[in-house]
């Protein structure tokens, strides 16, 4: 370093050296952000040919189609949309039919007149086009299509939010003005919408009818599928083996009960970002469950202290058990090893089996630890268990302070 850096200078270049040399679980973290869409979509082949059915009259009698797309946040609406979007695009290219793709987020351009600037700025962007109406501005897109012989597939994404601000308007004008004219309608709609009766409720009749028979629901993701999408992408976005295969069955375990995918992302993210601040090379469950405490802080400390005492050397039992093994789950048997060390520390007598089983339970009810059948390679009907909420060393710090009262 040379005298003349002022003595600020050099600090902040070292904070920025020191940061930049550190290790990182990351590849490239950006390939978890929510609007990354990965080359191909999991889990989604059969919505993606039905799609394609749908609009197949688009491409083979120049016809236009509509349909809705539901399902809750992180279902892959946005996603399978753009996919589908730009394969089609991109299928055209060269061939006799000129098609182009707009995805539009209505949460962003949130009016009328918002959404159809849009779709003209995508032919010419920079015209200005101040003070035109809808009609003016529909129009001019219709103009340019026919004058190109094009066709336009446009996805108007988030379209129950914009319909509460709008109403259904901008359908209208999209779907159905130009056949009124007797023209050919060349522009096709994808409408997402969280639910579908809510969206066709705010529709007039005719509108309505243009989307009833091609509602095409996406259920919410099972743990096994969000267990697929995550490691899809953790080649691109973590550096190889660096995350623990049973962080992803956690982060899936818990993202799976709201199906969404978003969630299982961003907590695969949250956890490397956790993981490269404790300096650690992998991934691990310890580094979910903070990740998850970050979003969801759902352990009340008044929960712990309610709790009853032996209910309390067992979840201790459970989070020792965890935080030794570093795993995400842990086998009956070997909590109920734990419990009986922790109890002996208390100079307390165990309970027999089926009585702590149901302390087991309890604990379950309350949120606090999540039980399930340990599935393929353990015999009989053996169970484990995790403590999917919060981190364990978190747990077992408030639990020893509970029991020293
Ligand atoms: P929605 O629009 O239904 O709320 P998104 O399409 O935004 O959901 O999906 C949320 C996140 O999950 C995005 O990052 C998306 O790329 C990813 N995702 C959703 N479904 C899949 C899938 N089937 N395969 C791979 N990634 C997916
Ligand atoms: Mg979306």
């Amino acid at each position: 370093m040379g005298a003349d850096i002022p003595a600020g200078v050099e600090m902040s270049r070292r904070i920025l050296e020191d940061e930049l040399g550190k290790e990182t679980v990351f590849r490239d973290a950006s390939k978890l952000l929510p609007d990354y869409v990965p080359s191909t979509l999991v889990h989604r082949d059969e919505e993606f040919r039905q799609l394609t059915r749908i609009f197949r009259p688009v491409l083979e009698n120049n016809a236009s189609q509509r349909a809705l797309l539901t399902g809750s946040t992180g279902v892959g609406k946005t996603a399978i949309s753009m996919k589908f979007g730009e394969e089609l695009k991109s299928a055209m290219r060269g061939k006799d039919l000129k098609l182009d793709y707009i995805h539009v987020n209505c949460r962003k351009d949130n009016s009328i007149h918002a959404v159809l600037l849009k779709l003209v700025h995508h032919y010419n962007p920079r015209e200005p086009y101040r003070g035109l109406g809808p009609e003016k501005l529909l129009g001019d897109l219709v103009t340019r299509l026919r004058a190109h012989d094009e066709y336009l597939l446009v996805t108007l994404d988030e379209l129950d939010y914009f319909m509460q601000l709008n109403g259904p308007d901008v359908l209208y004008w999209l779907t159905r003005a130009e056949e009124e004219r007797g023209e050919r309608n060349r522009i096709s709609v994808i409408a997402i919408a969280k639910s579908r009766e809510e969206f066709l409720r705010l529709l007039d009749a005719p509108t309505q009818s243009t989307f009833l028979h091609n509602v095409l629901p996406l259920e919410k993701y099972n743990a096994r599928q969000l267990t697929d999408i995550v490691n899809q992408r953790l080649g691109d976005a973590f550096r190889s083996g660096s995350v623990d295969p049973e962080t992803v069955e956690m982060i899936a375990d818990t993202a799976s009960r709201w199906g969404d995918a978003r969630l299982a992302l961003e907590l695969i993210w949250r956890s490397g970002m956790v993981a490269d601040m404790e300096r650690c090379d992998s991934v691990m469950p310890e580094h979910a469950r903070q990740a998850k405490a970050e979003i969801y802080p759902e352990i009340k400390k008044e929960v712990l202290q309610d709790m009853k005492f032996h209910e309390k050397l067992l979840l201790l039992a459970v989070a020792r058990r965890l935080k030794i093994s570093k795993q995400a789950y842990a086998m009956t048997g070997e909590v109920e090893k734990a419990y009986a060390v922790v109890c002996e520390e208390h100079g307390e007598a165990p309970l027999k089996h089926t009585q702590l089983w149901e302390h087991m339970q309890k604990l379950g009810e309350l949120g606090l630890v999540d039980v399930q059948p340990s599935g393929a390679g353990h015999r009989g009907r053996s169970m484990r268990v995790s403590i999917p909420e919060a981190p364990v060393t978190w747990i077992e710090k408030e639990i020893v302070k509970v029991l020293g009262r």
